[in-house]
């Protein structure tokens, strides 16, 4: 399996809203391990934990934001719900004494996939700076 470097570097970024592996976690076409859902966001088990604790946290409607950098004032109410929602998993998972959330964005920023999403990663100490 690829790196995630590896992937991020040959993840294109695409020019239009095409789909991505996320769509179709969304429409449960592949599954994955949902640790919460309501009718705006998503909140699943990364496939590569990063730690003991690792989650992904998406909104169902993409709406253009396939990364943080593509974000616009119309976007400021799921933006926040993202954030909520990943301190909302970071407690039900137990991380009392704190997790990282992380936002790669662009390939420099080592993102892979082209739906934003929130890394919720807990459960062992962190380091500073992030490689
Ligand atoms: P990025 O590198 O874009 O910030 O993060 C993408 C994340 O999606 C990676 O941590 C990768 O492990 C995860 N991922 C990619 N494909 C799948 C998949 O099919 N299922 C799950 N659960 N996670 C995935």
């Amino acid at each position: 399996m690829a790196s995630e470097k590896e992937a991020a570097l040959a993840a294109t970024p695409p020019d239009t809203d095409s789909p991505t592996i996320f769509d179709k976690i969304i429409k449960k076409e592949i599954p994955s391990t949902v640790v919460y859902e309501d009718d705006k966001v998503l909140a699943f088990r990364d496939i590569q934990p990063q730690g003991p604790t690792h989650i992904l946290v998406i909104p169902k409607v993409r709406d253009g934001l396939t990364g943080l950098s593509k974000a616009e004032e119309r976007h400021i109410d799921i933006l926040g719900r993202l954030l909520l929602t990943a301190k909302l998993v970071a407690k039900q998972e137990g991380l009392n004494d704190g997790y990282r959330v992380v936002i790669n964005d662009g390939p420099k920023g080592c993102q892979s996939v082209y739906h934003i999403h929130v890394h919720v990663i807990g459960g062992r100490q962190m380091n500073w700076p992030p490689g």
